[in-house]
């Protein structure tokens, strides 16, 4: 395990050792040398339990609860994400913020994966190639945040609500509790089990049915109405709806219990591709630490406040052995920041020889407070961040191999502003239904995937 730069930042954190890290008995047991325990004390925005003998029960059942998906599917996803970084295919990944235990029913997981695989066939059409659906679903129940506390009326401060499997929404249900963990792996096995069967399912075949009228206001509805009929008359419906299901990896007691050795090897098994979030990136950090264990495709968000040199650290301890397809780098400065940021960042990773995954997250980085006090995004500056990125790349001789989005099914959603929905910031408030961050509603998020269908196409 010889590294230059992340040696040096290593030896300045105190001495390694090789005993388990207590995030990170997963990593030890492959044998990879874990960080200091000084080291990994960083491990930011992870809960806690008091109760210690409810959390060891949970774990311990856990532990032993059956994979939600196999390591040759986490295989076959790292190949077709080296397929994209090489520009043969397009990813497209997108789904809730965060996911609430309460929409685990079948309506609105298949008006989920509908659209996510519509964005997928429409960007594939432009290609030419199959996409890379990735949801996030089936997991995404962890949440890391900005203040670990929030004022809210008649509550006075109270603990920040950080995803299902952590606490309730409800301001008197927001103690961390463990039994929620074990809540959080059956909604995800329900969720899994429903949106395989629909694969099987001919209802399938109305997937193909993209309705485009609502774009007719705009210069480009005759392209959209082109690309919608080269869906509808290509291939097998059921070969479009291959999905692959991630979540961040927040919490990492819980995924390390869903980690499992195969062979000399170890993988999360709770999902096909882990991320780590943009505030638990450190170097240094449990996050970092648990996630160069795992044979995965992972990934990891890159804002406007990661360092060059640090990136180049970075992709180095994450994907030591150069595999293709094994690591993702989603960025998301923000459209008015990504020209000063992606281009130095496209030069430090080019200059160490790794190869990533180039993936534009649109959202992250265009969050703003509405009149009215509520978070949006409006959908200009998210497609603005993208083709940005698109031609930043080509610039660059590197490839955009995808797009990452929040994004709904639920078609009346009222949480970012704009498109061809016409979502103005009055309507805000009609239909907002997040917990978390602001969703594209179905149609600003098929509105989307045209607009990159329109840039990506021949
Ligand atoms: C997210 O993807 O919901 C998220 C929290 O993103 P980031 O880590 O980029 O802020
Ligand atoms: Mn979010």
């Amino acid at each position: 395990f010889a590294i230059a730069h992340s040696e040096s930042r290593r030896a300045a954190a105190g001495p390694r050792t090789t005993a388990p890290c207590p995030v990170t008995a997963a990593t030890a047991r492959a044998h990879r040398p874990c960080a200091s325990s000084k080291a990994a004390t960083t491990t930011a925005a992870m809960a806690e339990y008091e109760d210690k003998a409810l959390e060891a029960s949970v774990f311990a059942k856990l532990s032993k609860l059956p994979p939600l998906v196999q390591p040759a599917e986490c295989d076959e996803l790292k190949a077709l994400l080296a397929k994209a970084a090489d520009g043969k295919a397009f990813i497209v990944q997108g789904g809730d913020c965060a996911e609430r235990f309460m929409d685990c029913e079948a309506e609105r997981l298949e008006a989920q994966l509908k659209v996510l695989v519509q964005m997928g066939a429409i960007v594939g059409q432009a290609t030419g190639t199959p996409p890379v659906v990735i949801a996030r679903i089936a997991g995404q129940y962890g949440k890391p945040r900005s203040k670990p506390t929030e004022t809210v009326d008649g509550f006075g401060e109270i603990m920040s609500f950080k995803g299902d499997n952590i606490n309730g929404y409800e301001p008197a249900e927001r103690k961390w509790d463990p039994k929620r963990l074990l809540d959080g792996y059956f909604h995800s096995a329900a969720t899994l089990n429903y949106l395989r069967s629909l694969r099987m399912s001919a209802d399938l075949s109305s997937f193909k049915d993209i309705d485009v009228g609502f774009t007719a206001s705009s210069a480009a509805h005759a392209q959209n109405v082109q690309i919608a009929a080269g869906v509808k008359k290509s291939g097998k419906t059921a070969e479009q709806a291959v999905f692959f299901t991630a979540h961040e990896a927040m919490q990492l007691d819980l995924e390390e219990a869903l980690t499992r050795p195969v062979g000399e090897a170890h993988y999360n098994l709770s999902a096909h591709l882990v991320w780590i979030g943009d505030r638990t990136r450190q170097l240094l950090g449990g996050h970092v630490e648990y996630f160069r264990g795992l044979a995965n495709p992972i990934g990891v968000k890159v804002g406007p406040s990661m360092k060059d040199d640090e990136l180049a650290d970075l992709v180095t301890v994450l994907n030591p052995h150069k595999e293709a397809g094994k690591l993702v780098i989603i960025t998301r400065y923000g459209s008015g920041k990504i020209d000063e940021f992606l281009p130095k960042h496209i030069a430090a990773v080019k200059a160490t020889g790794i190869p990533v995954v180039w993936q534009c997250d649109g959202v992250h980085g265009n969050t703003i407070t509405a009149n009215g006090g509520l978070k949006t995004r409006a959908f200009d500056d998210v497609m603005a961040e993208c083709t940005k990125a698109l031609a930043i790349h080509r610039a660059a001789g590197s490839v955009l191999a995808g797009i990452h989005l929040e994004v709904t099914g639920q078609q009346t959603v009222t949480e970012c502003t704009g498109g061809c929905a016409l979502v103005s910031e009055d309507d805000l408030k009609t239909n907002y239904e997040t917990w978390c961050d602001p969703r594209l509603n179905a149609k600003q998020a098929l509105e989307a995937a045209l607009t990159m269908a329109r840039e990506l196409g021949p």
